[in-house]
């Protein structure tokens, strides 16, 4: 039986939205600070991740890193833990509910609970030009999960050993030195680097297409606590066909990690953990 439609239905749509979660009361960072400490750095490391591939990289408290496209386009799925507690990670969703779905210059990567604190700050966006295009696309997304065999299996049959949650966790197992089921359960939900995406309007599915990035664009963060970063150069190369496969155009892309000076090192406030007393109401 078919749901009849109610005499007020227009009316009920009609009904403006309001934020889930204002910002005015979100602590900000000190982007001033951070913005005058990126014009005096020191790279200290950097590892180019394979196409196909993930490697991971070290970036303590108060540094800054930097992702680059390098050769060709390419998007990038990151994951970050705390360097000294992997139970702490990067919490996509709550980004998502708190600055939308898609990050740039200013925004924060937010840690899970009971935590939940800034994790990393981004601190420059060379795409920060693209805004949200005429399908409602837009660039560094924090609405997808990260390609896997688990969902290409399903949806296509076969196993694909190269989607980016593959890599991940071959990367973690691999720093760790533990068995790849030990590193799996600590791969989560990714930040999106370089990645186009957006909702169809008429369908509400998910999308995404080309990668406007370009070999020289990079996405710039501060690490707000000791991190633990693992990148994937994801099998999709540019998103512009598919995933999970070999077919796509691939290329590497470049995380280098820097050093600030002592005195942004001695200034910067610490992010601390979330102040609630988890006594949830007991
Ligand atoms: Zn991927």
């Amino acid at each position: 039986m078919t749901q009849s439609i109610p005499k007020d239905a227009a009316a009920r749509r009609a009904v403006a939205p309001v934020i889930c979660y204002p910002v005015e009361t979100l602590p900000q960072p000190d982007l001033a600070l951070y913005l005058r400490a990126r014009t005096d750095l020191q790279k200290t490391s950097e590892v180019l991740v394979p196409p196909r591939e993930a490697a991971t990289f070290h970036v303590p408290a108060g540094h800054f890193f930097r992702i680059s496209s390098y050769e060709g386009s390419q998007v990038g799925d990151l994951n970050l833990w705390n360097a000294n507690e992997l139970n702490e990670r990067f919490y996509s969703g709550k980004t998502r509910a708190l600055h939308g779905t898609h990050i740039t210059t200013g925004q924060q990567m937010w840690s899970s609970f009971p935590y939940l604190r800034p994790m990393a700050t981004i601190t420059h966006d060379t795409l920060d030009w693209y805004g949200i295009d005429d399908f409602g696309g837009a660039v560094h997304d924090v609405i997808g999960t990260r390609c896997d065999p688990y969902t290409h299996h399903l949806l296509k049959g076969g196993q694909y050993h190269h989607c980016c949650h593959s890599n991940l966790t071959r990367a973690l197992a691999a720093h760790l030195d533990v068995p790849l089921s030990e590193a799996e359960p600590h791969v989560h939900d990714v930040l999106n680097v370089f990645m186009c995406t957006g909702f169809t309007r008429d369908t509400g599915q998910y999308f995404m297409k080309a990668s406007p990035v370009r070999p020289g664009d990079y996405l710039e963060f501060v690490a707000e606590i000791d991190l633990l970063g693992a990148l994937s150069a994801c099998p999709g190369g540019d998103c512009s066909s598919e995933h999970s496969s070999d077919t796509a155009e691939c290329h590497p892309l470049l995380v280098e990690v820097f050093e600030p000076s002592e005195s942004f090192l001695s200034d910067r406030q610490a992010s601390l953990p979330n102040g609630y007393d988890r006594s949830h109401g007991t």
